[in-house]
């Protein structure tokens, strides 16, 4: 992989998430050498996928390249590899070019999308947990409206514009407010040969209300905003099977669409190597102690949502969002400088700053530990707080330009069919 040797101990962490990007920021110019290893050249600013797949945003705005974190970082070096096994006994990793020897080894790979084991779902639904899939669902939606607008039947019509999002969390919840805005906004004006009226948008929640992991305050507030929107919220509803074409659920819900958007849960994402009980089965998450070391291995860690720490406050361990990512992240680096010089390590304790989702222009919901509010004020606090924690000066310049050009014009500019997508 060509790592120059040298006397300073080895950290190699796995994934440039958000875990994988705070603790190399904490490990920069410090005695150590460094080896950021990701299968993607960038960090993706997950939460805003969904604007790029509703045409708001192009995708440069949201992804940063990792290199560039590294750039000033001289005993740090970046490898773009897939980490396909973990040999913990000889201390070393097997990667897609080659292996690596360490010293301390960090996990911060992160989940995948789970299908709860529904292949049919698996192979015809569109996910969305990465820049090319969010790419795939806008030249999908594109692509739909094109064929809508020379459909022969109105059944086929229907097809093209029906679009079904399967989870109300927070990712379906604002996908589903930014399809509606296309519905609205830009098909009135841009689609002359289609009926917006044609259009539907349909949200599907085996919970018994949106936004489950929220407070009902929240979830009362978004169903609203949603139902203001045109979007057909249907709680207490799972799909059983689709094909491509036609959804079928648990209850008499049947609907034919050619866009069935799979936002129903994540999984972890684990590296094979460490013993069986090192993962928590069904979560696929690796068992850490308040250090964030994996149980039975001194010298490694997992961060961010592939890590479940329990506590009193998280039985089940902390939500899989951005914020204990970060501060897991941050508080590694401090704690591996400390296990270097010898110091006892300080344990993690997680700091909730509360959670936000946004339904569209004006709206959104917000819940603080002890205030909870929608609305205008929610929706600014939300611009606010992804604005700043976005990676990198030029894309928060960029994403405030776009969200700007788009609240005065009512447009989303980035409605382009780059790379058409083939069922
Ligand atoms: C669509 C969507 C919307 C979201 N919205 C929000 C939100 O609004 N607010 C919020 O707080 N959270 C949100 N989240 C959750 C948040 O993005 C995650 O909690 C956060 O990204 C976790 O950070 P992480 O570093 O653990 O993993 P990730 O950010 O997922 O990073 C993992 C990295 O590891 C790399 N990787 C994985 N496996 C390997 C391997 N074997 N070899 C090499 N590299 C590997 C991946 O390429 C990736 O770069 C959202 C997630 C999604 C998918």
């Amino acid at each position: 992989m060509n790592i120059p040797q040298s006397n300073l101990p080895r950290v190699v962490i796995v994934g440039g998430g958000f875990a994988g990007i705070n603790l190399v920021k904490r490990l920069a110019n410090k005695n150590l050498q460094v080896v950021l290893i990701d299968k993607r050249n960038y960090h993706t600013f997950q939460p805003l996928l969904y604007q790029v797949s509703s045409s708001g945003l192009e995708p440069d705005s949201i992804a940063y390249p990792l290199r560039k974190i590294i750039k000033k970082h001289k005993t740090t070096f970046f490898r773009l590899a897939e980490v396909e096994q973990i040999l913990p006994d000889k201390n070393e990793i097997i990667t897609s070019i080659g292996h690596l020897t360490y010293d301390y080894l960090v996990i911060a790979t992160g989940t995948k999308t789970n299908y709860f084991g529904n292949k049919a779902i698996e192979s015809s639904s569109m996910p969305m947990k990465t820049v090319p899939q969010a790419l795939d669902i806008r030249s999908l939606i594109l692509q739909n409206f094109e064929k809508a607008a020379i459909a022969d039947s109105k059944e086929e019509r229907e097809a093209f514009l029906n679009f079904v999002i399967v989870g109300a969390g927070p990712t379906g919840v604002e996908l589903a407010g930014a399809i509606a805005e296309l519905k609205n906004n830009i098909l009135p004006r841009d689609y002359h040969d289609l009926n917006p009226d044609d259009m539907h948008i349909h949200l599907l929640e085996g919970a018994d209300r949106v936004l489950p992991p929220m407070s009902k305050h929240a979830s009362k507030k978004a169903a609203k905003f949603l139902n203001k929107l045109g979007v057909k919220v249907h709680c207490n509803t799972f799909v059983k099977h689709y094909d491509g074409l036609t959804v079928t659920t648990n209850s008499d819900l049947t609907m034919e669409s050619e866009t069935l958007i799979w936002a129903a849960g994540v999984t972890g994402a684990p590296v094979q190597g460490l013993k069986a009980e090192a993962v928590i089965a069904g979560a696929n998450r690796y068992k850490v102690n308040q250090f964030n070391q994996v149980e039975d291995y001194a010298n490694i860690f997992a961060v961010g949502d592939i890590a479940l720490m329990t506590s009193e406050e998280y039985p089940k361990g902390h939500p899989q969002v951005a914020q204990p990512a970060i501060q897991q992240g941050e508080l590694l680096g401090k704690n591996i400088l400390r296990l270097i010089e010898n110091k006892p390590l300080k344990p993690f304790v997680y700091k909730d700053k509360g959670s936000m989702a946004t339904i569209g222009r004006n709206k959104a919901v917000v819940d603080l530990k002890h205030y909870k509010f929608g609305g205008f004020f929610a929706w600014f606090i939300w611009m606010f707080v992804h604005l700043m924690s976005l990676v990198g000066f030029r894309n928060r310049v960029i994403v405030l330009f776009n969200w700007t050009y788009n609240y005065i014009n009512f447009d989303k500019a980035a409605r382009l069919i780059i790379r058409p997508f083939k069922k």
